[in-house]
């Protein structure tokens, strides 16, 4: 299969690891290539320095500033819930570009609840998000999915059907 992990699948592994795995299976070859993209934001931003709205693999990101030299990107959310995966899958935004050679650093911005949350690469969510990645191509090589466990997010979820009719 060519698969590659992407943020939205890094998000899904913090929330519902079967879900990773069904989604891997609805992924096609053609799948937007997020490194692409994220090429294609470094490339805009040289450009043109303000705000800017970018869609990477479904997520919205708001490229915010320069500051000190670092690109700062910010990403809204409606509200704190799944702030943990939301903060994970920036980690892995920040990790894509630090691999393309561009130091940055994360914003979660909750505008409904006036809340901003900094996110920094560290050598510990480096780590993390690393092996987070490793243990996501493990998952996706199965030949079954993880056994389903009902959670709150069931509920919107659009596997719901499928794991629990
Ligand atoms: S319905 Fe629940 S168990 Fe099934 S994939 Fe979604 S979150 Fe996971």
């Amino acid at each position: 299969m060519d698969f590659q992990v992407n943020g939205t699948l890094i998000q899904q592994y913090y929330i519902c690891k079967r879900e990773v795995w069904l989604t891997s299976r609805n992924l096609s070859g053609d799948q937007d290539n997020e490194n692409l993209q994220i090429g294609k934001i470094i490339a805009e931003f040289t450009y043109k320095r303000n705000n800017k709205e970018v869609d990477i693999g479904g997520s919205k990101i708001d490229l915010i500033k320069i500051e000190n030299g670092e690109l700062v990107v910010g990403e809204v959310k409606k509200s704190s819930r799944f702030l943990e995966s939301a903060e994970k899958q920036l980690l892995f935004y920040l990790l894509q570009l630090k691999e393309m050679g561009v130091n940055a650093r994360g914003e979660l911005l909750i505008p409904e609840e006036k809340e901003k949350i900094a996110v920094v690469l560290d050598a510990g969510s480096e780590e993390e998000i690393r092996a987070a990645m490793t243990d996501i191509e493990h998952i996706v090589e199965g030949q079954l999915p993880p056994q389903a466990v009902k959670i709150k997010y069931c509920r919107n979820c659009a596997y719901s059907e499928f794991c629990w009719a």
